[in-house]
Order: structure tokens, then sequence, then C-alpha cells
């Protein structure tokens, strides 16, 4: 569901991850940012770091992302 939200004027759908909140596998793109799946090596690409550098996920986590908004991302990351 796309958010109606003016308060987000950035349209991009990338969502900016927490480096805080992953580990250095998951910043590498060693293992999968959402659900730590280091096999099948994660490929897609679901977001990015503040300092511009991509996050990748498994096909799975892509697309709960892909279908989901940021929020929800985050409550995917809580429930590990
Ligand atoms: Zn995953």
């Amino acid at each position: 569901m796309r958010q109606p939200s003016a308060t987000h004027a950035d349209t991009t759908e990338t969502y900016t991850f927490d480096p805080g909140s992953l580990s250095s596998a998951q910043r590498m793109g060693d293992a999968c940012a959402i659900c730590h799946t280091k096999w099948p090596r994660p490929r897609a690409r679901i977001g990015e770091l503040p300092d511009g550098a991509t996050v990748f996920g498994c096909r799975e986590c892509a697309e709960i992302i892909a279908s989901h908004t940021s929020r929800t991302v985050t409550h995917a990351l809580a429930a590990h």
C-alpha cells in the first residue's frame, strides 16, 4: 500500500537502513539485511545506507520491501 503522506517529499523507493541495526555481514552484502540469510547469497538491492552503500537482501525480503512501506521493514527487523 502506498502512503499518501505529504510529509515525505522524497519520492524514491529506496529504503535507507540504519547501519547500527545491521551486522557487519549485512552491511557488506554478505547476508540479507532483513533475515540474515547468507545462502543463497542475497542479490536483490533492497536499500542503502546513509553513506550511499547498497544494502542487499534475499529475493523474499526484496519482495516484502517492494510491497510494503518502510515501517513494515522496521517491524521485520524487530521481529528477529
Ligand atoms: Zn531475507
